[in-house]
């Protein structure tokens, strides 16, 4: 059994929660993922962001978002890859609409910007760790 838990922000001026799923089994994690999003059916990742996000003509709803990890892949990249496209998702649902030129470029399924701050938190907090600063993402 994965084990689950939900954050919340309001970061946007909307209350948006997420569910957070971790299990021990990346296919476990995978087929999860298969069965609540027909979009993820060849899903080979170890973590995954499912949020239905903002879909013409307004945000879906009732509005919510999974974010899926696999315990074998809980680096601060993967973790905050997924963040990303989540945050992302929100941003494009509170604070753009559908006819808002930003939806080329930022929304939620938009890799490059995931990619880039997920590899961007994870070199910051191993810069962090070999000057001796501790962070909250380390486990003590
Ligand atoms: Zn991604």
């Amino acid at each position: 059994m994965p084990d689950r838990f939900q954050v919340s922000s309001r970061a946007t001026g909307v209350r948006r929660t997420l569910d957070v799923w971790v299990y021990d089994d990346v296919e476990a994690m995978r087929a999860a993922a298969r069965r609540f999003f027909p979009e993820h059916a060849y899903l080979t990742t170890g973590a995954c962001c499912q949020i239905p996000g903002y879909r013409f003509p307004r945000p879906a709803g009732p509005w919510f978002g999974i974010i899926r990890y696999f315990r074998g892949q809980l680096d601060t990249e993967t973790i905050v890859h997924e963040i990303a496209h989540a945050a992302m998702e929100i941003y494009f649902a509170d604070c753009t609409s559908w006819d808002s030129r930003t939806r080329a470029h930022f929304r939620g399924d938009n890799e490059a910007i995931a990619y880039l701050v997920g590899e961007l938190a994870s070199r910051v907090t191993q810069g962090m760790r070999r000057a001796g600063i501790r962070t909250e993402l380390e486990t003590p």
